[in-house]
């Protein structure tokens, strides 16, 4: 079956040469030696009957979906028996056939083939009910969609994404995901079907639900030699499998080891509860905890004024990465843990991601409370947030506070300011020319002095300048969030901005009469309260700050990052727009980015006249890069 192998290493390498996804700007071969390999996988997809979904000949083009069907399962999806004692699995093989497999740590999906074509996908859902997710499952680069069997052939198998993946995609995210499970669940669940095609999911096989083998590591086999990916497992004793499959020597996340029973014929006869089936047992790992010594506690004040601590403490290997430290949470975590400098303290890697305190095995409880703050030196207050204690610097005019609030107000779901770099606002408070979130729309009053500064030329600071003045064009849910109101985040600001219908003289209305918005969905208490205390003491300066902006009713669609991660690329006239100043300010308020060019990072070209034979035109052709028209692209947004 090297033929089979040979087509997935051609998708591999041309994927790696491809423009589009890697989004090089150098080809990493030529075009003829691009040509050649291409030729090769189509003769060889011809062949073997293997196509992978993500297969350079196969053009599939990313679209947007309305939401899920619910599917119902052909039997009933049932969990794994679990133990954390290996003894427990000796036990349960008694000296049958077994063969033992990772325990992959993703989204389960069963796939379905008919007449050697993927006909359906389907998530695990309540084990019972799962969903539709066919469309997606045809990004996934490596699974097939059509292979040499023509039988009815259906799948389980695990919908995961590599650890590289994950520290990739993670990379470019401005809210990393805490674990590899949730970045794919994400991913797959996505109904932005582009968003799918450019993180490469993978799908694992781990059962052959039909047709049956009398053995089921033959089953797998039969599977991988039809061109998919199979679960890593292994044949020997127990304990020798135990041994030789630790999870980081796999390239996908795992939880633990999964012991099967090899005879199909013995497993039907063992029957199911309704929980698990008795054909085998999961060997669930405990995260492996690491002691060290703790030599120092860390206070990080936040732009809320709220002062973190981190403990730091005697490198340790956390599972391959060396890691110093680890965050404390708040003052009752520091408390429970009773801890002190020097102290011996147990850490691990939650999910084999976040550093995490364990326990502490001293118990010394000699750590001091900071009656300072790290930044400006002000005083400090302990309060209580909900049943947790925390420290806050009490300075009104705390550097670090400001500092963290302006880095806030600027950021890309907030005002948006590109440009406006912690480092440059740390600079414009040093100068003594920012002491509020109005200020920046009086940096005007300072551009000359301002490009006399070492690392700022006459074109950056003009720039910058001209990105303030094109952010005073927002809406209400924005300027809202840009205020770092405790408790008042992303989503609670578009709900707040939604019930004013983005009107903000709705909006201060209702404030005046101490209008209760907990009649929204999900706005709590605790948030209201936080909503008035910040009125009471800042109604004025935001007031005064309102001044500032241009709310236009075109602004104010509040969608929220709808268009996240994708390019844009406007060309020809317009039907719906004003201008393309208008529609791109439009992209940019959902997330999305506009540039001038057709590159292999566009994700859409908008043209209403899709067969211009245009140099743009052509080049997103030649890029896979799909033509949308102002229709689709507002279909698209849901407006
Ligand atoms: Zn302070």
């Amino acid at each position: 079956m090297d033929k089979i192998k040979r087509v997935k290493e051609l998708n591999e390498l041309l994927h790696k040469a491809s423009y589009v996804y890697y989004g090089l700007d150098k080809p990493i071969m030529s075009d003829k030696e691009y040509d050649d390999l291409y030729d090769e996988l189509v003769n060889l997809e011809k062949e073997t009957e293997c196509v992978l979904a993500g297969s350079p000949t196969q053009k599939v083009q990313g679209y947007i979906l309305d939401g899920f069907k619910k599917v119902e399962h052909s039997k009933p999806m049932l969990s794994a028996d679990k133990t954390k004692e290996v003894s427990e699995v000796e036990k349960f093989i008694d000296n049958r056939d077994f063969y033992c497999s990772y325990k992959l740590d993703g989204l389960t999906l069963v796939v379905k083939y008919k007449d050697g074509k993927f006909v359906q996908g389907i998530t695990r859902g309540n084990g019972t009910i799962g969903e539709d997710v066919t469309e997606q499952c045809r990004f996934i680069k490596n699974l097939p969609m059509k292979i040499s069997n023509k039988h009815d052939i259906e799948l389980r198998g695990e919908c995961v994404i590599s650890w590289d993946e994950f520290h990739r995609i993670n990379a470019t995210l401005d809210e990393p995901y805490s674990n590899p499970r949730n970045l794919a669940a994400g991913t797959l669940r996505n109904l932005d079907l582009n968003v799918i095609r450019d993180r490469n999911l993978s799908f694992v096989v781990f059962e052959l639900v039909s047709p049956t083998f009398t053995h089921k590591w033959d089953g797998l086999k039969a599977i991988e030699d039809m061109g998919f990916e199979c679960v890593g497992r292994a044949k020997g004793t127990v304990e020798n499998c135990v041994e030789g499959m630790q999870p980081d020597w796999y390239a996908y996340p795992v939880d633990g080891l999964i012991f099967e029973l090899n005879s199909s014929e013995l497993s039907k006869s063992l029957g199911a509860t309704s929980h698990h089936e008795n054909c085998r047992i999961a060997l669930k790992w405990e995260d492996t905890l690491y002691k060290t010594k703790l030599t120092d506690i860390e206070w990080n004040t936040s732009k809320t004024g709220l002062i973190n601590p981190v403990a730091v403490f005697e490198p340790v290997d956390l599972d391959g990465a060396i890691t110093t430290r680890a965050t404390l949470h708040n003052l009752s975590y520091i408390e429970d843990l009773q801890l002190g400098i020097g102290d011996e303290i147990v850490v691990y890697r939650a999910n084999m991601v976040i550093p995490k305190v364990h326990d502490n095995l001293t118990r010394s409880n000699t750590w001091t409370f900071p009656d300072e703050c790290p930044v400006c030196g002000g005083l400090t207050k302990i309060v209580k947030d909900n049943d947790t204690k925390v420290v806050m610097c009490d300075n009104p005019n705390c550097k670090g506070k400001l500092l963290g609030k302006l880095s806030h107000a600027v950021s890309k779901n907030a005002l948006n300011i590109d440009g406006m770099s912690e480092a440059t606002i740390e600079f414009l408070i040093e100068r003594g020319w920012l002491t509020s979130i109005k200020d920046i729309y009086k940096l005007d009053y300072y551009r000359e002095p301002w490009k006399e500064y070492d690392g700022f030329g006459n074109k950056s600071v003009d720039r910058l300048l001209g990105n303030i003045e094109n952010s005073r064009k927002t809406n209400l849910m924005r300027v809202l969030y840009a205020q770092s109101i405790p408790l008042i985040g992303k989503s609670a600001s578009k709900d707040i901005a939604n019930h004013c219908q983005n009107d903000i003289e709705t909006f201060y209305s209702l404030m005046y009469e101490d209008y209760n918005f907990t009649a929204i969905d999900g706005f709590g208490t605790e948030m209201q309260k936080s909503l008035a205390n910040w009125w009471n003491s800042n109604s004025e300066e935001f007031m005064d700050l309102l001044g500032e902006f241009e709310f236009k009713s075109t602004y104010e669609v509040v969608v929220d990052k709808k268009l996240e991660g994708l390019n844009f690329v406007i060309t020809g006239s317009l039907n719906n727009f004003g201008n393309r100043t208008e529609l791109q300010n439009l992209i940019e308020s959902m997330g999305g980015k506009v540039s001038g060019s057709v590159s292999a990072k566009t994700s859409y070209l908008l043209n209403n006249d899709i067969n211009s034979t245009s140099s743009k035109n052509r080049k997103a052709k030649e890029l896979n890069i799909p033509i949308i028209t102002e229709e689709d692209f507002i279909k698209m947004i849901g407006e």
